[in-house]
């Protein structure tokens, strides 16, 4: 699933190709999920930003086309149109590309909303502070974490303590800072080495491009390369980078999670 590095990959690409184009023409599967990619059409692009894993595009009319590409979306900018079943929703440039959403198992979404106004949208009204957001700091995301009890891993995919974080880099975090995924409480400076792990492995993920192990791409349709830069996701059975300790895969509120037994102790 694109995480917060891989749609901000994401944002960087389109950004330069797609402000000051206009939509002339749109598309969308006619289901509520994908119907609202034709309420852009006419409008221009002033900008495109982001929130945790959502792609907010700015439209000269003061909304924004907001654009979730769940578990296998990819936004792809091509040359013209092209035949392929897997595209769920498609918006013609006046410059003759078409910026295409392909998302084969379609857990994807479309809305075009009054800028800033999300309410239908209720995973992105309720997201947590951006992960350099100072808020955070002093303690911000420790104050974060104690109104849950549920597992500390379980909150940070929850979007509600910090925006943007999934599987891959809250495994990667969680290991840096020597963390146990199942912990229910952790110490104010615990979460202040967690808020600097995950801005580390954040920055890292986009400085790479993202990580691809399926069916994420760039706006250019190309692969990241952080997935060869990872140090705990996806390695288990194979010894910790640090102790040499086996890592160890458990699931954890139904989401597989690996960790290091000896670097991120229980209690
Ligand atoms: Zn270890």
């Amino acid at each position: 699933m694109p995480e917060l590095p891989e749609v901000e990959t994401v944002r960087r690409g389109l950004e330069p190709l797609v402000v000051g184009r206009r939509v002339v023409d749109a598309w969308g599967h006619p289901s509520a999920k994908f119907a609202a990619a034709r309420d852009a059409v006419g409008l221009g692009v002033e900008a495109v930003g982001r929130r945790g894993k959502y792609l907010l595009v700015d439209l000269d009319d003061g909304r924004q086309l907001v654009v979730h590409l769940g578990m296998t979306g990819q936004l792809r900018l091509r040359p013209g149109p092209e035949v392929d079943p897997y595209v769920r929703a498609w918006w013609a440039l006046d410059d003759g590309a078409v910026l295409e959403l392909r998302d084969v198992r379609r857990f994807g979404r479309v809305a075009v909303v009054p800028a800033g106004e999300w309410g239908a949208l209720p995973t992105l009204a309720a997201q947590g502070p951006e992960p350099w957001d100072p808020a955070l700091d002093d303690g911000g995301l420790w104050r974060n974490l104690r109104r849950s009890r549920a597992a500390v891993k379980t909150q940070l995919l929850s979007q509600r303590p910090i925006a943007g974080i999934g599987n891959i880099y809250a495994d990667e975090a969680l290991w840096r800072a020597g963390i146990h995924p199942a912990r229910r409480t952790v110490t104010r400076a615990q979460a202040a080495r967690l808020l600097t792990e995950l801005r580390t492995v954040l920055e890292q993920g986009i400085a790479n491009g993202g990580t691809t192990l399926r069916d994420y791409r760039t706006v250019d349709g190309g692969e990241g390369r952080n997935q060869l830069e990872l140090g705990c996701y996806g390695r288990a059975g194979l010894p910790c980078l640090r102790c040499g300790t086996e890592l160890r895969r458990i699931v954890l509120d139904a989401r597989g999670t690996t960790l290091c037994p000896t670097c991120q102790p229980r209690r």
